[in-house]
């Protein structure tokens, strides 16, 4: 099957559709006058007649009829006929280490971003272990960090030997909060790891005046959030360096790997040598015994993972642009359902990435229905979604880190104090998020049409109409 041209066509429902309009000699428009068709839109059994009473299909996780049973849209999407051949001239070549396909990526990438210079890395990880590591961040230093996170962020730090200390999110609009920053400077601060979680910008002006206030570095976490931009500038580029992830569910897929940018030349050409056994910038591969100017390590790109960057960056804007409007809509419509709590986002974000679509669940204003029968219920009418993430400090891997033997050789028995460390970070609203309200839609949902929000909507109204007889299922 070849696979599609536009992300929001698909063809498999596509041929169903051709097959049903052949079969019943009718246009598309006359859909809505089929109301058992499963692949109507929902527009017409909207948000509106679910709440007003109108409906009363009975919820698919009771036995009902799904409301949705057309696919959503896949990730990635690869279409052969325009996105293959840089990528099989790449592998023809036969030069497959890093060369000159993912020095074009990076100038690309450099230029989607309006900053200076980008470096191309093995994954988003490395990217900010290398970032942290040339902005000499290491043993006895502390690194501020968002607990609503995904856990690369937070083992980046510990990684180089630094302390990650936790600053609560505000449950609004999911970003670290800047009003509890500055509570958590300690004489050891180094840096703030602002994440620009879910593609959503942090509040940069006031992470970026309090960095300065305290004369902190400013590492931002941009791997799920391509193109956004905060002020009309793309995130990443607004501290002194930013990481992306080009990991497969990312916008920018490309299998595995990762860029750090900034404006700052001599940071990547440092960042360069590291991820390249700390040869000298420039140094060319394959070259054997270039003199090596500083310790390093290897986490370059390959030729081809760059090629597919290069094939899938030309739909990036595109699609961030599609992403956006869906997101806006989609938000005013389930903003409609009582206990339904969208993100806000902060008021000088120009535009989003949505790596994820999130809200809030509120249980006591949705008939007390608990959220984990909210995302069956949901799940069962064909709408796919997730309820996020766990808390970081209900883990192992920060205990683990403090058990080690470097830990214990650069950090006195109470620095390394677990127990009064977990006292220390607690984090109530991360709590809220990740164990009560959290639920989120993957990015590539928000690739779709109107009429695909709308099912989303009326997946949401539809549960909350029925509430009280789910809840009565125990
Ligand atoms: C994906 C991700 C990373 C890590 O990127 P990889 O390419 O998977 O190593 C780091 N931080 C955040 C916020 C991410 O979402």
């Amino acid at each position: 099957m070849t696979m599609l041209m536009k992300p929001n066509t698909n063809n498999q429902n596509n041929e169903t559709r051709r097959k049903f309009i052949k079969s019943t000699g009718i246009f598309a428009a006359g859909l809505a006058l089929v109301p058992s068709f499963s692949m109507a839109s929902a527009k017409d059994k909207g948000v509106w007649s679910f709440l007003t009473g109108k409906q009363d299909d009975k919820l698919a996780v009771l036995g009902g009829k799904p409301l949705r049973t057309k696919a959503w849209q896949k990730w990635p999407i690869w279409n052969p006929e325009t996105d293959e051949k840089r990528v099989v001239d790449t592998i023809r070549s036969g030069v497959w280490s890093r060369a000159g396909v993912a020095n074009e990526f990076e100038a690309a990438w450099a230029k989607a971003l309006d900053v200076k210079r980008s470096l191309t890395v093995a994954n988003g990880t490395n990217a900010l272990i290398v970032a942290l590591h040339q902005m000499n961040i290491g043993a006895g230093d502390e690194v501020l960090v968002p607990p609503y996170t995904f856990i690369a962020t937070v083992s980046a730090v510990l990684l180089n030997g630094a302390i990650p200390v936790f600053v609560d999110v505000d449950l609004e609009t999911f970003q670290m909060d800047p009003d509890k920053i500055e509570a958590k400077i300690t004489p050891r601060t180094k840096a703030i790891l602002p994440v620009h979680i879910l593609g959503l910008p942090c509040d940069m002006d006031r992470i970026m005046a309090i960095a300065k206030k305290h004369n902190l570095l400013v590492l931002e976490d941009a791997c799920q959030a391509h193109l956004a931009e905060y002020d009309h500038k793309k995130v990443g580029t607004i501290g002194h360096a930013g990481c992306f992830s080009f990991q497969n569910s990312k916008n920018l897929p490309i299998g595995e790997g990762g860029a750090i940018v900034s404006n700052d030349e001599k940071f990547i050409d440092k960042c360069f040598s590291y991820t390249n056994y700390g040869y000298p910038y420039g140094t060319a591969v394959g070259t054997v015994s270039g003199g090596s100017a500083m310790l390093g390590t290897k986490v370059r790109t390959s030729e081809y993972a760059s090629a597919i960057g290069l094939s899938l960056l030309k739909y990036l804007d595109a699609q961030t642009t599609t992403r956006n409007e869906n997101a806006a809509y989609l938000k005013a419509q389930i903003a409609k359902t009582p206990g339904i709590v969208p993100y806000k986002l902060y008021d000088k974000v120009t535009r989003a990435a949505y790596h994820l679509f999130p809200f809030r669940f509120q249980k006591q204003n949705f008939k007390g229905l608990s959220r984990d029968k909210f995302l069956k219920a949901l799940r069962a009418e064909g709408i796919p979604c997730s309820s996020g993430y766990t808390p970081l400090l209900e883990m192992n891997f920060i205990k683990d880190a403090f058990e080690s033997k470097n830990f214990k050789r650069m950090y006195t028995k109470g620095e390394l104090d677990y127990n009064k460390y977990l006292k220390n970070n607690k984090c109530p609203n991360n709590d809220i998020l990740c164990h009560e309200e959290a639920v989120w839609f993957s990015q590539s949902m928000l690739l779709g049409s109107k009429s695909d929000m709308d099912d989303i909507a009326a997946a949401i109204a539809k549960i909350y109409k029925n509430a009280d007889e789910l809840n009565k299922m125990g």
